[in-house]
């Protein structure tokens, strides 16, 4: 008999077309009467129609959120918090607005109100990545979790499709390795295999064309349930391997879990029978880490990592790094594997089979 342990996060979640609305009555819920709005400088139009929505419960916006979490970006935040006596934030965006309200929170105590508009999932995680002195370091705290997630399929229309597939991409990787996660269990299991088969019909579709909403509201709900699992559950290969790489060789992170996420699976399929089984039946395929790679190059997204930029010599640092941090893995970390595994993620080769 399987015994298992699941710890469920509460967050109140919002989803629908047209959502942005209930932002005010939420905050309201909240006792916000000065929220705080976060957003990148690339989204600033999406940050005014927030603060309108916000009505007279908005007291600014801070438009210069940045990828990774800056401390230095965290600390100028916090003294506009200071300045206009906020007493919640709003971030809205995708991981790099959404990493801010966290900072700010679990500095604070502030309630967080989250709009994402990418398939990230950060929204539904305890888990907040800050960078400092080049180093990026990760905590997880209950304070760190959001209290109310709005997703609006609206908003998702402008992501561009290169940005819509290669997040999709990193959405899944959450869910596949939640799969064979050390705390895996059966719910997870379940919003796992849906929000795979969500996204896998999903991409495509948005890819040949950004505003067909159906997709996007598929690609939305399963990127809502990847982070959940990514929430409740351990990572594992995968998800370090993308932190080494990441922060060894400044890759951006979504392309470079699309790049991954085929390799890190082939690798681990010796290990995760029954998961390959199960996955192998859902992408309609007797190699799911195939499915994987043919689905990156369906939607255009790049599967080698020499065309994000990392030098061929990078690949034994990279190796003797991903040893460096010990860390639990279905599949024992085996040096000549873990660094077939990066040379061939570096060419663009196809997936090693290893079934
Ligand atoms: P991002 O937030 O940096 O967004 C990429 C760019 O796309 C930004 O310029 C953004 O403004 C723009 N954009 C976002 N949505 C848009 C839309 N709908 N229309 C037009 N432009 C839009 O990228 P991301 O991939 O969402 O987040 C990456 C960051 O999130 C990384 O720092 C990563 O470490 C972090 N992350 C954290 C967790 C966690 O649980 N802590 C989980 C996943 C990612």
């Amino acid at each position: 008999m399987a015994s298992f342990l699941y710890t469920a996060h509460a967050v109140r979640v919002i989803f629908g077309s047209g959502t942005v609305v209930e932002v005010e009555r939420e905050a309201e819920r909240l006792g916000i009467c000065r929220g705080l709005v976060l957003a990148t400088s690339a989204q600033v139009d999406h940050a005014v129609a927030v603060e309108q929505a916000l009505g007279a419960r908005a007291s600014g916006i801070y438009p210069d959120a940045q990828m990774h979490t800056p401390v230095t970006v965290t600390q100028s935040a916090m003294r506009r918090v200071e300045a206009l006596r906020a007493d919640g934030v709003i971030a809205i965006g995708g991981g790099s607005s959404i990493g801010l309200a966290k900072a700010i929170a679990v500095r604070t105590g502030l309630p967080q109100i989250v709009i994402p508009t990418t398939y990230a999932g950060s929204e539904m995680t305890p888990i907040l990545g800050e960078t400092e002195n080049g180093r990026k370091v990760t905590r997880s705290d209950p304070a760190i979790l959001p209290e109310t997630v709005i997703y609006d399929v609206d908003l998702t229309l402008s992501l561009p499709p290169a940005l819509s597939g290669t997040s999709g991409m990193n959405a899944i990787a959450h869910a596949v390795e939640a799969l064979y996660a050390r705390e895996r269990n059966p719910i997870i299991d379940l919003m796992a295999l849906e929000a795979i088969g969500a996204l896998h019909r999903a991409l495509p579709r948005i890819v040949d064309a950004p505003g067909d909403a159906p997709a996007r509201e598929q690609a939305l709900y399963g990127a809502w349930l990847c982070g959940t699992c990514l929430g409740a559950v351990g990572m594992a290969l995968h998800h370090k391997l993308c932190h080494t790489l990441g922060g060894m060789f400044d890759l951006p992170h979504a392309e470079l879990h699309t790049i991954i996420l085929p390799h890190a699976l082939s690798y681990n399929a010796p290990a995760i029978a029954e998961v390959m089984t199960k996955l192998g039946k859902l992408l309609g395929t007797s190699y799911a880490p195939d499915a994987l790679y043919t689905l990156a190059q369906r939607i255009g997204a790049k599967t080698a990592l020499r065309d994000l930029g990392m030098a061929q010599g990078g690949i034994d640092a990279a190796v003797d790094q991903a040893f460096a941090n010990a860390y639990w893995n279905p599949r024992s970390l085996e040096r000549d594997g873990l660094r077939a595994l990066i040379a061939d993620a570096w060419a663009g080769n196809p997936p090693a089979r290893t079934d």
